[in-house]
């Protein structure tokens, strides 16, 4: 299970269904893992893991990559850590076996694990890229190099072919909706290299002459953009 994430007692009611519906037809459940620390992919794993310990008497660890661990420890016990290239063997509701490889993707946030299916072409991308909505980097947990770097990776993946993000519906043609990901923060980084040399000094005032597309009530999230991309060019020594 990935991403058990719902604070919702009646969908958390749902996904124990499913999960009670799996293992009595004699399936196996792994591991709760979680992709990343973000409040809307984990609120339900240990509530999960509770209900599965109670009614089935099964112990399923609590897993997730070691740097999300660290910045949930106050919240949740994990027993497992997932390192990149780690693979899961699994099996269809009709038994066909199929595998998934985790990649360590940081960017988004530092630990954030993505789950790639070579075979059928298919990747879990969790936040790294999404079928609906956008995505932010915001320092200090999301850093906008390591994203850029997670994103060229992903679209580098040998027969990728369709992708579902952790929010909005699945996309069959990941490669091109990749690159465009990609395409749009370089041209965003452009656009702040040019405000920056013709004399914006802060990064609300880089806001308010790049983000002329966006309302005024998302400054405050354009301006963590800013400083994501910011911090990019500093590292790369271009400011
Ligand atoms: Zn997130």
């Amino acid at each position: 299970v990935i991403d058990a994430a719902s604070e919702d007692k009646s969908e958390q009611a749902a996904l124990h269904r499913l999960v009670d519906s799996f293992v009595e037809n004699s399936g196996e459940c792994l591991a709760i893992i979680t992709t990343h620390q973000h409040q809307d992919h984990t609120s339900g794993e240990t509530i999960l893991q509770t209900h599965l310990r109670e009614r089935f008497n099964l112990e399923i660890p609590l897993a997730a990559h070691r740097r999300t661990a660290e910045a949930l420890a106050r919240k949740t016990n994990f027993q497992t850590f997932i390192e990149d290239g780690e693979t899961f063997d699994l099996a269809d509701e009709d038994g066909k076996p199929f595998s998934l490889k985790t990649l360590h993707t940081p960017g988004h946030a530092a630990g954030l694990l993505a789950f790639y299916d070579a075979e059928f072409g298919f990747l879990l991308s969790g936040d790294n890229v999404v079928g609906y909505g956008s995505v932010v980097i915001a320092p200090p947990e999301g850093d906008m190099k390591t994203y850029l770097q997670s994103l060229e990776r992903m679209r580098d993946l040998p027969n990728l072919r369709f992708l579902c993000g952790s929010h909005g519906a699945a996309v069959f043609d990941a490669k091109s909706k990749i690159e465009s990901y990609i395409a749009h923060r370089l041209e965003r980084e452009k656009q702040i290299v040019k405000a920056i040399e013709s004399g914006a000094r802060t990064a609300r005032g880089i806001v308010e002459r790049v983000y002329t597309d966006v309302s005024p009530a998302l400054y405050e999230l354009a301006e963590k953009s800013v400083e994501a991309h910011l911090e990019k060019l500093r590292q790369e020594k271009i400011f």
